[in-house]
């Protein structure tokens, strides 16, 4: 068993980084970790920082603000996210890279998805964040739960007012589709 000489845990070896990044994609990472550092040195958030890329250009950029801004969802993706979607004047991330310092907790997972980014390059794993005192995985196994056992009970209730609203939009012909 290897250890880490820094803590004494097991070291992880995923097997996520087969193909090893290109000395330009580490510059990109360098500059996602170095926004991971500044933003906890500067008192913004936590250790997490993300840079996204399009045609060889930094568009956006993040680190983590949920204490500076009071906004819990302000986590280094969504802010480069929103970020880079701002620069690029569109609600989609086609042709884009994210690099982010960390593996991506489900919100922003969720947020990747949305942007359709075409790759997503991380640094620190799930299991240096749990290490770090950011576990997520509390949130996947929420996810498993019916409604009435999860740690925030959700319940249901005045769908057929709501999907009023749902049919409206099935029906609306000048609509955008996302
Ligand atoms: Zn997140």
């Amino acid at each position: 068993m290897v250890k880490n000489p820094v803590n004494n845990n097991e070291l992880y070896f995923g097997k996520h980084s087969e193909i090893p990044m290109n000395e330009e994609q580490k510059a990109y990472m360098k500059m996602a970790v170095d926004l991971s550092r500044s933003g906890m040195e500067s008192g913004k958030g936590g250790p997490f920082g993300c840079v996204i890329v399009k045609d060889g250009k930094v568009i956006g950029i993040g680190s983590n603000s949920v204490l500076e801004t009071n906004d819990p969802t302000a986590h280094a993706e969504i802010v480069a996210i929103r970020d880079a979607c701002r620069n690029l004047g569109h609600f989609q991330l086609d042709g884009c890279e994210v690099y982010t310092s960390c593996e991506p907790c489900p919100m922003c997972l969720g947020a990747i998805y949305w942007a359709r980014p075409s790759k997503v390059f991380f640094a620190n794993d799930k299991r240096d964040a749990a290490e770090a005192g950011f576990d997520d995985d509390f949130i996947y196994q929420e996810l498993e739960l019916p409604y009435e056992k999860r740690k925030i009970p959700f319940e249901q209730g005045m769908q057929d007012t709501a999907k009023e609203v749902f049919q409206e939009w099935i029906l609306k012909e000048d609509k955008t589709l996302y």
